[in-house]
């Protein structure tokens, strides 16, 4: 087996490159027992990025050499020398269960993309309400419902996460939750093989039909007329259709007029970025899950970096996991600047200053009235609002942020941003106001 092992390497090397090599390949130890071939590694992080990135590639390059496939097992363990000090795996959620009798599913879905890996707040807690009432009563309220956001804020993940909750409550439904590019290959295939008969059966028979990533559909006309026929069949049927976009139906240039107006019958549910705490709990959620917490330092660092996209933070923390394992070093705030490099770097993404400017825009009332010590009502309203913001969006110290604010006592600050806070939670107009400042403070920043 450790010939095999020693064999594979340099083939190994080639495949995954140089550096992929060095950092992840190499310092692989391999062992054999009676079910193959062992491959222990340092960590959790280690093993779950081995098994995702290398497993196949490993597995491939063993059968040929070996001449037949063998077991290959990415397990953490072995003596390391300088074992990195981290902390013991939390206990693992239950999986989902087998479930036996399925019909037959069209595409196919991430399994970790779930309801409860999916970390709810103001940015997002319309689309998560939506989605939760579709699985609860499909086909009735919210038919279509049309889920949009940029890229990278949750979309596919929801999407799964909806297929995996229906499939729970109803495992013998016939479920299709695909991109609307695997339609389209699904149809092109089924035109050249003069099988569209087939086609239609697949598509309108079933009682769920997911569709990621729609705007996909802007400019393929053939596709978009199949597609309308089975949106309007199934739509017919009472069966629940659920889609996904980068932009609502409107703004999808390309697409047919009818078709965005079938789109638009039912729920349009908007995802927006999200906002800072969200990010600290998404990063915590995600580190604990692979057994790795972080500090309340280093999730708040990581979640200052980088744009809105949930993939990029996740992007980060994997740099930080990785560079901690490697290094055989704790997690700490300097491990994190040095891993993020640049991005971390990053100044805050907003100034005092133009928080105010955004707020006073929104109120219409002057900066210096927004910064004066009057009373009158809308004025400490757009007062508070500005100093949560200043908080919140551009990271100010609370006494920072007081002097900003024509030098007042740090526990005004703090009480606005409490205050704020706790009706941003139960006030929706006040949250849909954050959420839009929120976005107009981070456009500016971008620009
Ligand atoms: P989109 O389809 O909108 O481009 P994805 O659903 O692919 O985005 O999400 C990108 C990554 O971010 C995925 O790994 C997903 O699990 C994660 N993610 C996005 N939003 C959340 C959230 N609210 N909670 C937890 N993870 C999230
Ligand atoms: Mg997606």
């Amino acid at each position: 087996m450790q010939e095999l092992w020693a064999t594979a390497l340099p083939l190994l090397r080639q495949q995954v490159g140089e550096r992929n090599f060095v950092t992840w390949i190499e310092p692989i130890r391999c062992a054999s027992d009676e079910e193959g071939l062992r491959l222990e590694v340092p960590n959790r992080f280690f093993q779950e990025w081995v098994t995702r990135h290398f497993l196949s590639a490993i597995c491939s390059t063993l059968a040929g050499v070996n001449g037949s496939p063998c077991a290959v097992r990415v397990v953490v363990g072995g003596d390391w020398s300088a074992p990195a000090p981290l902390p013991p795996r939390p206990a693992r959620r239950t999986p989902v269960p087998e479930r036996r009798e399925r019909a037959p599913k069209i595409g196919h879905l991430v399994s970790h993309y779930t309801f409860d890996s999916f970390v709810v707040g103001d940015a997002n807690q319309v689309a998560y309400r939506a989605t939760m009432a579709v699985a609860e009563a499909p086909g009735r309220r919210f038919n279509p419902l049309f889920l949009h956001g940029g890229v990278g804020l949750g979309k596919t993940h929801l999407a799964n996460a909806l297929a995996h909750e229906m499939l729970g409550r109803t495992p013998r439904q016939r479920m299709a939750c695909l991109s609307a590019e695997a339609f389209m290959n699904s149809l092109i295939t089924s035109l050249r093989q003069d099988q569209m008969a087939l086609f239609r059966d697949r598509f309108r028979l079933v009682d769920t039909l997911i569709l990621d990533d729609v705007q996909f559909l802007a400019g393929k006309e053939r596709t978009q007329e199949e597609f309308f026929h089975t949106f309007n069949s199934l739509h017919a049927a009472g069966k629940q259709i659920v889609l996904t976009s980068d932009k609502p139906p409107a703004e999808i240039a390309g697409l047919e007029q009818r078709l965005k107006s079938r789109f638009e019958g039912g729920l349009i549910a908007d995802i927006h970025p999200p906002t800072l705490p969200m990010r600290i709990e998404i990063l915590q959620r995600k580190a604990t899950a692979l057994a790795c917490p972080l500090s309340d330092e280093v999730a708040r660092l990581l979640a200052q970096s980088g744009g809105p996209s949930v993939r990029e933070l996740e992007g980060a923390l994997n740099r930080v996991l990785a560079t901690a394992t490697l290094r055989g070093l704790p997690i700490t705030v300097e491990l994190a600047q040095q891993a993020l490099g640049p991005l971390a770097a990053r100044p805050a993404p907003t100034s005092a200053e133009t928080v105010q400017e955004i707020v006073s825009e929104h109120f219409h009332v002057s900066v210096a009235e927004l910064t004066s010590h009057r009373r009158d009502r809308h004025l400490v309203q757009a007062r508070q609002i500005a100093m949560y913001l200043c908080r919140t969006v551009a990271e100010g110290s609370f006494p920072a942020i007081a002097e900003k604010f024509g030098g007042r006592d740090h526990s005004t600050v703090m009480h606005a941003v409490r205050v704020i806070e706790a009706r941003r939670a139960s006030d929706r107009v006040l949250a849909d106001l954050l959420l839009s400042l929120e976005s107009a403070l981070r456009r500016r920043a971008a620009a």
